[in-house]
């Protein structure tokens, strides 16, 4: 258990358990707090009103509700928004809602920066500073949800924010455990969530275990494109190794895999590499999201011409594939795919050095 006074979000369920267990309490005042936290979200413990007031002394005795600070919200001309929050030790993570019709979808960030080094992403270019607690992850959703309209709601959530989620798959099962429960979470449909990696194959059959779905961030149709885009996980999971991966989680999950793949022109957008991204995938259960390159200053890369765009998609579809176009959303405030990052990196220059990240990094597996 956490030295007091610790922060109550922080905890997970058992953690909780045990904390009620420790006061003497009934056991089903683990649940009557979490529902505080994660259906109600209070911000003070006094407003968990159905506690006896002596028993809410006692908690405060150990315990404070801190929740993560809204530094900005960026909206963008297609209405897309772009938040970034201030966590406890001072950095700074950016979240992205995706409006579209009756959708809200919550693009989410996993950690600040990534352990990862893809060369089209501007989070890349921070490395890593640390990964996010679970109560970070969820408090992105939490506080955007309560920043929403009355009568509107989050529809889905995407861990495609900062970060590698299954680099982090420890905090981000935990999130997700505290999304989806019913009785006292959020109540999120894990068909509603879709977590995206670069490849972290060790972790597929975590994934299918939790009932989300799963996306591939591919880019590539060999290894040596995958080692010039993708380095740090290419070299240690080849595409060899990432297709038999995605055909082994197949064999065993109802859901299809979803394929990202970032469009780079005159990298990975000939009519070559889209025949040969259709022959990888032939015969697999799933679908291609093809992302033209959103450009950020300093890149090398360039976003193709619609006509290549459109050619690449023609020449999947005919071999028989299911790829759809993934619209540009929230560019204009750096806030489309692989666009996060810098708005986080400013603040963590801002930092004073004693206020730097003490928290230590979730172990890799
Ligand atoms: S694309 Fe994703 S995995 Fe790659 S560096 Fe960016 S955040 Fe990390």
């Amino acid at each position: 258990m956490n030295t007091p006074p610790f922060n109550l979000l922080s905890l997970n369920i058992r953690e909780i358990e045990e904390l009620v267990q420790g006061f003497r309490w009934p056991r089903y005042r683990s649940h009557q707090i979490l529902k505080w936290l994660y259906q109600n979200h209070v911000s003070d413990i006094d407003a968990m009103t159905n506690l006896s007031k002596a028993d809410r002394v006692r908690l405060k005795q150990v315990a404070t509700l801190q929740k993560d600070t809204l530094i900005s919200r960026q909206l963008a001309g297609d209405g897309t928004g772009k938040y970034l929050w201030r966590l406890e030790d001072g950095l700074a993570v950016e979240t992205v809602l995706i409006p579209e019709e009756r959708r809200r979808t919550l693009c989410v960030s996993s950690q600040v920066g990534c352990t990862l080094d893809c060369g089209f992403c501007l989070t890349a270019q921070m490395g890593i500073k640390r990964s996010l607690f679970a109560h970070e992850i969820v408090g992105q959703v939490l506080n955007v949800q309560a920043d929403l309209p009355e009568g509107e709601h989050l529809t889905s959530l995407v861990f495609m924010g900062m970060g590698e989620p299954l680099v982090n798959f420890d905090a981000v099962a935990d999130a997700i455990q505290r999304l989806t429960n019913i009785e006292w979470g959020l109540g999120f449909s894990p068909r509603r969530i879709t977590v995206s990696t670069a490849g972290w194959i060790p972790r597929f059959p975590d994934v299918r275990r939790l009932g989300v779905n799963l996306a591939i961030s591919l880019n590539g149709t060999t290894n040596a494109q995958r080692d010039h885009l993708m380095p740090a996980v290419n070299k240690r999971y080849c595409l060899e190794d990432l297709l038999d991966a995605c055909r082994i989680y197949l064999e065993d999950s109802e859901r299809p895999l979803t394929f990202e793949y970032v469009l780079l022109a005159g990298v990975n957008d000939s009519v070559a590499d889209a025949n040969r991204l259709s022959s990888l995938l032939r015969g697999m259960r799933c679908k291609i999201n093809l992302i033209p390159f959103n450009e950020f200053p300093g890149n090398v890369f360039r976003r193709p011409s619609s006509d290549i765009i459109d050619v690449f998609q023609q020449t999947v579809r005919r071999r028989g594939l299911d790829v759809f176009l993934r619209k540009s959303r929230g560019d204009d405030v750096l806030g489309a795919c692989g666009q996060l990052g810098r708005s986080a990196s400013d603040v963590l220059e801002s930092v004073p050095p004693q206020s730097k990240p003490s928290l230590p990094i979730y172990a890799e597996s």
